[in-house]
Formats: C-alpha cells, sequence, structure tokens
C-alpha cells in the first residue's frame, strides 16, 4: 500500500476535548454532569471522526493546545508527520 499523501492537521482544544494531561484533566465545577457529559461526547465523536478519516485513507496528527508551548518539539513532530 503507497504512503498516504493527504495529511490534515487539526488543532484541539484541551478542555472541551478532555486531554490527559494537567490542564486538560480540569473541567467546570458547574454543571459537572453537564460538561462530563458533553466532553465524552466530543471525544468520541472525534474517534468517531479519525476512524473515519483513517478508513479514508488519510492520516490524521492531532495537536493539542498545551503542545503550542514548546515550539521545537512541535516543529520537529509536524515535520516527522509530514516526513520533510
Ligand atoms: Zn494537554
Amino acid at each position: 500500500m503507497s504512503k498516504p499523501s493527504r495529511r490534515p492537521t487539526c488543532p484541539a482544544r484541551l478542555i472541551w476535548r478532555g486531554h490527559d494531561c494537567k490542564r486538560g484533566a480540569r473541567a467546570p465545577k458547574e454543571n459537572a454532569d453537564y460538561w462530563a457529559n458533553k466532553i465524552s461526547r466530543n471525544r468520541a465523536r472525534d474517534a468517531g471522526a479519525l476512524d473515519a478519516l483513517k478508513t479514508m485513507g488519510w492520516e490524521a496528527l492531532v495537536i493539542w493546545e498545551c503542545q503550542l508551548k514548546n515550539r521545537d518539539a512541535l516543529d520537529a513532530q509536524i515535520r516527522a508527520f509530514l516526513g520533510i
């Protein structure tokens, strides 16, 4: 199978996607159940979207908001992903 050449990137916000990091693990205290459900739905939808992209032959790189702080590491990650 040839290497997929289509590689979209999509920034992900930590809070609303429930990233597994210090900032992403925070959730609003008010209406906790509502937000837990919402974040859970967001994560399920993201997983479904990534699966669908994969099925169509796309590779997706998810970039988390917290990764923007370390530009060198992010740069290296994007270059590796794009093979440049
Ligand atoms: Zn994070």
